[in-house]
């Protein structure tokens, strides 16, 4: 590998330099790669010095303002007891404490927003839903939500009672668009707060405009959620992904957005490598062909956007020029619009004015009739969903 990093790698007469950028992987794995304590070791956190103390059979970190490591501290090795052994990565000319990243599919996704669902659904009294009524009214509107969420999204919010086996996409899903709607007034209002915290640090964390100018209010704000938790769930419960959250908006400084450093890409294109295996002799040479025929078919046919579907033919009603042509769906690079799916018939454009689209492809600024005759909650989501970049020509 220092080879390959010194000198790059030459393929028919071309040389490609390699550096590495990010190194993406859940806890258990970054203490093998840095080779450090486990995860629920005493001296585990892997951007500061914290020492973990005893509470209730259980390490947890209950300080937020210990010394970070560096790189320099990290290859001096000056905290011994976190330190393992010598950690490969020494010999590569990178940065070991920001390359290697905290990243929030494991941290927040699978780690910090599932353990509170399951706090709230299966915890003590104090900390559980207000009453049983709760979690089913929950668990309805997260089923009858599905005729209105968004095609972008590519799981379908499922009911509470199958909980332990969301996976990262719908504890994101809750954690950013459902949760705060669907909490309100079903767990305590000190908890709901507390859950607030989180869930705007992570919106400003993760949203390209936001996540440098207020990078500081969302260290704030989850410093405040990591500081209240003790008082809400219990010390014992301030683990390693709960302390882990005040470190997250330095990686965002460093590597930008929390979706360009996260698990998620890995593990949706793990799926597509998975499907590829057809035979079990030669898993590689099966993966590369399949890499190899799927990159030739993306050149051949590079996708031009936006994608026009299912012309609509004449008439003078919804034809006010006779020069233009109108079109059902219309696919753009990030997200899709429909005039026939009730889903995908609801956008901001670049002025941030809410648009539906009502018969056909004409667009209808709805703005007080809108606001009047949608269910809040609804418009509240796509609100949240839909505030990409448009543009209302494209359409039209
Ligand atoms: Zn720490």
């Amino acid at each position: 590998m220092i080879n390959l990093f010194s000198n790059g790698i030459n393929i028919n007469g071309k040389k490609f330099l390699f550096s590495i950028g990010q190194i993406i992987c859940d806890a258990p794995a970054k203490a093998f790669l840095l080779n450090v304590m486990h995860f629920n070791a005493y001296h585990s956190c892997n951007s500061c010095i914290e020492e973990g103390t005893y509470s209730n059979r259980r390490v947890c970190f209950l300080g937020t303002d210990a010394p970070l490591r560096t790189n320099g501290s990290f290859r001096l090795k000056s905290d011994e007891h976190y330190h393992k052994g010598i950690c490969p990565f020494e010999e590569l000319h990178i940065d070991i404490t920001s390359v290697v990243v905290l990243e929030y599919m494991h941290n927040v996704c699978l780690g910090v927003m599932k353990r509170l669902l399951q706090f709230w659904k299966n915890g003590q009294k104090p900390v559980r839903f207000l009453n049983k009524d709760c979690e089913q009214q929950i668990s309805n509107e997260l089923v009858n939500l599905h005729p209105h969420l968004p095609s972008e999204f590519n799981r379908l919010t499922r009911s509470l009672d199958e909980v332990e086996y969301w996976k990262a996409t719908e504890y994101r899903t809750f954690l950013l668009y459902t949760g705060h709607i669907l909490l309100k007034g079903r767990i305590k209002s000190s908890l709901y707060q507390h859950f607030l915290l989180l869930h705007s640090a992570i919106k400003i964390l993760i949203s390209n405009e936001t996540c440098f100018s207020l990078n500081d209010l969302a260290n704030n704000l989850l410093k405040q959620f990591v500081k209240d938790y003790p008082n809400l769930y219990g010390e014992e419960y301030v683990t390693y992904n709960v302390h882990g959250l005040i470190h997250i908006s330095n990686f965002v400084k460093i590597h930008g957005p929390l979706d360009q450093f996260s698990a998620f890409k890995f593990e949706n294109y793990l799926q597509i490598i998975k499907k590829t295996i057809h035979s079990a002799k030669f898993p590689l040479q099966d993966v590369y062909n399949r890499v190899i025929e799927q990159q030739f078919y993306s050149d051949v046919h590079n996708i031009k956007y936006p994608i026009l579907k299912k012309e609509i033919p004449y008439d003078s009603y919804t034809h006010k020029d006779i020069t233009i042509t109108l079109y059902e769906n219309v696919i753009l690079k990030k997200f899709k619009v429909s005039s026939t799916k009730l889903r995908d018939k609801f956008f901001f454009c670049l002025t941030r004015r809410l648009l539906y689209l009502l018969k056909k492809l004409c667009c209808i600024e709805m703005e007080k009739f809108f606001l009047k005759s949608i269910n809040m909650k609804i418009f509240l989501l796509f609100s949240l969903v839909l505030c990409h970049q448009m543009s209302l020509e494209i359409i039209l």
